[in-house]
């Protein structure tokens, strides 16, 4: 047992329980002004439980007959409030404490075991903690941001910077928004650190919450693990299948693998099945056009460059200019 998760769960269900107590005392107010006969009515409740105790602490009196008067008063008592609160409009359980779980009036134990609310509270906190610690959840649009790049003209493309990357941003947002599993594949290529994988998971996530399969990861990481499993070196969790299957892959990074035949083969294998199913596949890539032809087959980068969308990304290295801006603000 996470018992990090498990202080976490019974302090929302705590919370809980306060926030019940908080509403009652707000309903309190409410009564206390627009029938404050009411709150009379429930000092005077109050009281009889007192005069019970003090019933059973004296001695040589009849208790029995004064429990029964007692309890008379007490019945007449709550009648009296039930009828002033319907006359005003309310239903006779307003002035009760309400429990988020009957269950265990939200205190997360039943009979000294943990109630099923807090079981589930626990699930939930641990749902979140993966969710959290994705990268689809890291990378969404809403953060990505253009001031990032600067409004100037790049010498190689003849393009400003900002406004070319705002027509790659909202690309990219139409696509997510589209996504089809035969939408078409994206080939988004640039030096490192220009959002290509902040952009390619956004996109990735969104397709994810609408309930297609998204598979993703670095080139190198996917083709090592599939590298494992076929060897035997690991045991076969069919990541190769899981990758040509899956209605989005991406996959990224594209370039920084080690490669051998074996990885020429597997990528090829991938793009190859891939487009032969219309199914979409996003590549990132710091490669320059040579660098491709240098390191895959032709076979490979023809691929890419025919059957995918190009994308080219511009700028300046967005995270050294991220690291700028975050030590000027400390400063
Ligand atoms: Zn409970």
């Amino acid at each position: 047992m996470r018992t990090d998760l498990f202080q976490e769960a019974r302090r929302r269900i705590g919370k809980r329980r306060m926030d019940q107590q908080l509403a009652l005392s707000a309903r309190l107010d409410e009564i206390k002004e627009k029938i404050p006969e009411v709150i009379e009515v429930r000092r005077k409740l109050a009281m009889t439980s007192v005069e019970v105790s003090k019933l059973i602490l004296q001695k040589n009196t009849d208790i029995k007959a004064g429990m029964e008067k007692l309890e008379n008063v007490n019945l007449a008592l709550q009648a009296r409030e039930k009828q002033l609160l319907a006359q005003g409009g309310y239903p006779a359980d307003y002035l009760e404490l309400r429990y988020t779980c009957p269950l265990c009036k939200d205190t997360g134990f039943v009979d000294g075991r943990r109630c099923r609310c807090l079981l589930e509270e626990m699930q939930r906190l641990e749902v979140e903690e993966l969710n959290r610690s994705s990268p689809l959840q890291k990378s969404r649009f809403e953060d990505f941001d253009l001031s990032f790049y600067p409004d100037e003209t790049d010498p190689t493309t003849r393009q400003n910077y900002r406004a070319w990357m705002g027509r790659v941003f909202r690309y990219c947002q139409q696509y997510a928004a589209d996504f089809r599993p035969d939408s078409p594949g994206i080939f988004m290529y640039g030096t490192t650190g220009l959002g290509k994988t902040h952009l390619s998971l956004s996109i990735a996530g969104e397709a994810a919450r609408k309930g297609y399969s998204v598979a993703y990861g670095t080139a190198q990481d996917l083709l090592r693990q599939i590298e494992n499993e076929h060897f035997g070196r690991t045991e076969n969790a069919g990541t190769l299948d899981t990758l040509l299957s899956a209605d989005l892959l991406v996959l990224d990074d594209l370039g920084a693998e080690f490669t051998t035949p074996f990885t020429l083969s597997v990528i090829y294998n991938i793009l190859n099945n891939r487009v032969a199913a219309g199914k979409p596949t996003i590549i990132s890539s710091n490669l320059s056009a040579k660098e491709l032809y240098d390191k895959y087959s032709e076979r490979i980068v023809s691929r890419l460059y025919t059957q995918f969308v190009q994308m080219r990304f511009i700028g300046k290295d967005v995270r050294q200019l991220k690291q700028q801006r975050a030590m000027e603000k400390r400063t």
